[in-house]
């Protein structure tokens, strides 16, 4: 191991050079984050790396810099722009954080990204492991990083027992990602253990005999490797039912609500959504001129969130448009044909476009005293 990578007074990395070693052959050179490595182009690739794999990321990254090539630009835009361009990738808790972060470095930090590592980590959606990734990989700076890739590594290389969602788990793995992280080469040791968990040791069949890391891996020695990580308890997944309501005036609009800004989906626009039938067409004869109609169920909608599975059931019916004064920042009558740039909640944006398309097999509820419970 060389000392390259260490400095008088700290305790020498035992994994730095060997991953240092290994990038400069194996790992990812070519991502468009890597181009131009500035801290808002690193925090916006990691925010949005987060939960989402690097194949998916790009195209979503690149029309992101398109749109919004630094700070400012994200600061100044309006917030439905910024789901506009998120719709599909998901947890859009990240997209509303993003957006906010920026109008906070506007406004507090004149426009800059900044230079303190906890003036970072007080950014919303920035936590300790993306700060230090952000601040390592774009300046260089000594900071340990602990994402899903680095805790599966350093879990198996050290054979650390339990799940990092126990907080003494997580401490230990701290202490190690810390004892790891090198004093020069950063950068490179930070994306040289992010692409070495997501490449090499993945989560299924790691590929240990391509692993620079095997001599000393506890896990690979011991035969461990699909032991390690421990997975985290697992816990029932609730099921939830609501109703939604698309409400068409004859042009082929429809109605949709914006979202709270907290909750699932928050800041989307939305079809109107409730409990049970009866509640969507009481709201559709209170909210509507001319619903005369009847209400038809199309086929149910299935979507998981990370807690819990949601079961939608879109309930249609014709309407000649709003009854009295609706709240028109929060409400607007959307056209599939003509689509405006608002953030969508995926599952509802390929219902609108289907709704373009032939109608799926559609169910009547009976008219409009056959409401469901
Ligand atoms: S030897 Fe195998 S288990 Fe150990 S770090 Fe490498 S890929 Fe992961």
């Amino acid at each position: 191991m060389s000392a390259a990578y260490d400095a008088p007074g700290h305790e020498r990395s035992p994994i730095a050079a060997a991953l240092i070693e290994w990038h400069a052959r194996h790992g990812r050179h070519d991502l468009p984050w890597q181009r131009d490595r500035t801290p808002y182009r690193v925090w916006v690739s990691e925010i949005m790396l987060q939960q989402t794999q690097v194949a998916t990321v790009i195209p979503y990254f690149e029309r992101f810099m398109e749109r919004f090539p630094d700070v400012r630009a994200l600061a100044d835009a309006p917030v439905d722009d910024v789901l506009h361009l998120w719709t599909g990738l998901g947890y859009y808790a990240r997209a509303r954080n993003l957006h906010r972060a920026a109008v906070r470095i506007r406004d507090e930090f004149g426009g800059e990204f900044p230079r303190r590592f906890e003036d970072v980590a007080s950014l919303p959606g920035i936590g300790r492991s993306t700060a230090g990734a952000i601040l390592a990989l774009s300046r260089g700076e000594r900071f340990p990083i602990l994402d899903g890739n680095v805790k599966r590594v350093l879990s198996r290389y050290f054979a650390v027992e339990g799940n990092a969602a126990e907080p003494a788990v997580a401490r230990r793995l701290w202490e190690l990602a810390e004892r790891c992280t090198p004093q020069r080469q950063v950068d490179v040791y930070t994306q040289a253990i992010m692409d070495l968990g997501a490449t090499v040791c993945i989560r299924r069949r790691p590929a240990c005999a391509l692993c620079p890391l095997i001599e000393g891996c506890v896990a690979r020695q011991t035969g461990r490797q699909h032991e390690l990580p421990a997975p985290r308890a697992a816990r029932q997944r609730p099921l939830r039912r609501v109703y939604m309501l698309l409400a068409r005036k004859s042009d082929g609009a429809v109605l949709l609500e914006r979202r709270p800004d907290r909750g699932v989906w928050g800041g989307l626009w939305c079809l109107p959504q409730f409990d049970t039938a009866a509640e969507a067409q009481a709201f559709a004869h209170r909210s509507f001129q001319g619903v005369t109609g009847t209400f038809r169920e199309l086929p149910a909608i299935e979507h998981a969130f990370t807690h819990f599975d949601l079961h939608i059931t879109p309930l249609i019916v014709e309407c000649a448009g709003s009854a009295g004064v609706m709240d028109d920042a929060r409400c607007l009558w959307y056209k599939p044909r003509e689509p405006v740039r608002i953030g969508l909640p995926a599952p509802i944006k390929s219902l609108l476009e289907a709704l373009d398309g032939p109608m799926p097999l559609e169910r009547g509820t009976g008219g409009t005293n056959g409401a469901k419970p």
